[in-house]
């Protein structure tokens, strides 16, 4: 039975993980300063309420238990936000990694799964994306990623014991199938979460951003994975790291896409609701298309996705829609 210290896991991705680990058998001590996350979305394991930048509380409790490995998923989330006050997104995403690495290194841990991001892409020339594109993240959010990845990579060369595998989510979605856990953010920006507000009638229209994009219908395309696979993911990183292969860096997303039409078509279907839709203006940052090429996480890990079905997305996720009232 192996001993999983997890930060942000009473949050949505954090959350999900949890769950999958406690499926496994697995012993979990969830780090979680509530921010943004719930204590009631924790399935499995214990809750401890602390934050990062506190190094004694962080000292304290990875001595007690003594992880085996430490996925990494407290952080802001938020492009448009990160963009307005990047100091947040540097203080808490780059710099209180850096306080997490420095204290698993002081205590000899070692196999960190850190929560990475395609927005450390940029606007890619070509798509899908594979993990040897340069790096070129045009906001603070994937700017602040890409550097604790840096960090992580230099750790890693100057380390023989330490390894880590960054995983690089693209568009997460979805919820738990039976209910339990799902997203539940106070502001939502995404879009399948946006589209079903709108359906529920949280908001009175659903403003589709750009419709004079370079792709087949003129919306933007992007790589939805349902949150499952993702967490199961993460449980093929951390098989990897135990079992020696050392460090990688993974794409996280299924190797093709939809269109924001072709989403907010599907939300309508699922839920049976013809929400009001209005073109808008571009959003500042958005490329055309963000595709994964996943074959890496494949051929090494061995992962598959189960949930490669945008109606099962979406349906689960309008389930817990509703369940929240
Ligand atoms: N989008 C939209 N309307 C919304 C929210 C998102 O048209 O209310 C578009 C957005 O411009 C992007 C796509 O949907 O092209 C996915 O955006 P999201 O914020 O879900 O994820 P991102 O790709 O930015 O991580």
């Amino acid at each position: 039975m192996k001993r999983i210290f997890v930060t942000g896991g009473a949050g949505y991705i954090g959350s999900h993980v949890v769950k999958a680990l406690g499926e496994r058998g697995c012993e979990v001590l969830t780090y979680d300063n509530l921010s943004t996350g719930h204590a009631e979305a924790v399935l499995h394991g214990d809750l401890v309420r602390g934050d990062l930048a506190d190094g004694t509380l962080l000292r304290e409790t990875l001595r007690g238990f003594r992880p085996d490995a430490v996925i990494h998923f407290a952080a802001h989330i938020e492009v448009a936000e990160s963009v307005a006050d990047p100091l947040k997104y540097y203080r808490n995403n780059t710099l209180n990694a850096l306080n997490l690495w420095e204290a698993l290194r002081e205590l000899k841990l070692s196999n960190v799964i850190f929560s990475s991001t395609a927005a450390v892409y940029g606007i890619p020339e070509h798509n899908p994306v594979t993990e040897d594109t340069p790096l070129a993240p045009i906001n603070p959010y994937g700017a602040s990623k890409m550097m604790s990845e840096r960090v992580l990579a230099d750790l890693d060369a100057s380390a023989p014991d330490f390894n880590y595998v960054a995983l690089r989510y693209f568009n997460v979605a979805g919820a738990d199938p039976q209910g339990r856990i799902g997203q539940k953010y106070r502001n939502a920006t995404h879009l399948i979460t946006r589209a079903l507000k709108t359906a529920k009638g949280e908001y009175d229209r659903l403003q589709v951003f750009g419709s004079d994009y370079p792709t087949p219908d003129g919306t933007c395309i992007r790589d939805y994975i349902h949150v499952d696979d993702l967490a199961a993911a993460h449980l093929a990183a951390l098989d990897h790291l135990i079992a020696g292969r050392g460090s990688a860096v993974f794409n996280c997303g299924y190797g093709h896409g939809y269109s924001v039409n072709e989403v907010v078509a599907v939300a309508k279907r699922v839920t049976g609701i013809d929400f009001r839709v209005e073109e808008a203006p571009r959003r500042a940052g958005d490329p055309p298309a963000l595709v994964a090429d996943s074959r890496r996480l494949r051929a090494a890990t061995g992962w598959q996705p189960r949930h490669d079905d945008l109606e099962f997305i979406v349906r689960t996720a309008w389930d817990w829609e509703k369940r929240l009232g």
